[in-house]
């Protein structure tokens, strides 16, 4: 588990200005909800916090420690994608170990760490598969394994459900949840849903043009929306 800190934190692609100023203190086993526009800088934050994007200006601490120089892979943070951004070469049980064999961890580390992934998330049957013999709830599952093997302090998920359909997608919403529970670790998820948004979160972050715009428990921002750019995402329609 780690708590992440934002304090000031600015993005510029060359002269563009993408975000500005974030403020944010996440609490160690916290579930952020990241919700805003196409384009307000959602996935750029978890990019930064991931450390696969330059903070351009600002600090970022994770468990009190300015990491903003640090690399990716020394963050001990997980990321998962929309895409799922699974290896179509490698097998089920090979795309979940793939960063466990990189850190060279023993045989022995990497067989508990997938079987345990594997049966939390219903794998079994699928470890020596290819992605592309899966479905897409699947393919997500094995996103989801890959993240979880590593055992890190905190994962990132950008829109993990949105290429799913509406019933898959409350399946998976259901066991994030469940997961999230069992784990403890300190998750920043950005999702369209906002019921995904409503049900999964201990503080929403609701950001407009690379700026948040309020933070706070989800009936807060449901009851007491700070603007009507928020009331339009997450407001109560009375
Ligand atoms: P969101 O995830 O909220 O849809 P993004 O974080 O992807 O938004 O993008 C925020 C803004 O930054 C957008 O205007 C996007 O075009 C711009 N942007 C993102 N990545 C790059 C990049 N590598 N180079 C230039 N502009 C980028
Ligand atoms: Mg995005």
């Amino acid at each position: 588990m780690a708590s992440i800190a934002l304090s000031r934190v600015g993005k510029s692609f060359g002269t563009v200005s993408v975000l500005n100023e974030v403020d944010l203190a996440i609490e160690d086993g916290e579930f952020i909800v990241l919700v805003g526009p196409s384009g307000c800088g959602k996935s750029t934050l978890l990019r930064m916090i991931a450390g696969l994007e330059e903070i351009t200006t600002g600090t970022l601490t994770i468990d009190g420690e300015r990491v903003n120089e640090r690399r990716p892979k020394d963050r001990d943070i997980a990321m998962v994608f929309q895409s799922y951004a699974l290896y179509p070469h490698m097998s089920v049980a090979d795309n979940m170990s793939y960063s466990l064999r990189l850190r060279r961890r023993s045989k022995e580390i990497i067989a508990q760490a997938v079987s345990a992934a594997s049966a939390k998330l219903g794998l079994d049957p699928y470890l020596e598969r290819r992605p592309k013999a899966l479905s897409g709830g699947q393919r997500q599952r094995v996103a989801m394994g890959r993240a979880i093997v590593r055992k890190p302090k905190a994962f990132l998920f950008d829109e993990p459900l949105s290429n799913l359909d509406a019933r898959l997608r409350e399946q998976m919403r259901a066991e994030i949840k469940r997961m999230h529970g069992e784990l403890g670790a300190t998750s920043v998820y950005v999702t369209h849903d906002q019921i995904e948004a409503m049900t999964l979160a201990s503080r929403i972050v609701a950001m407009n043009a690379g700026a948040v715009q309020q933070i706070g428990a989800p009936l807060d921002l449901y009851d007491r929306p700070a603007n009507l750019f928020v009331a339009g995402f997450i407001g109560s329609p009375g």
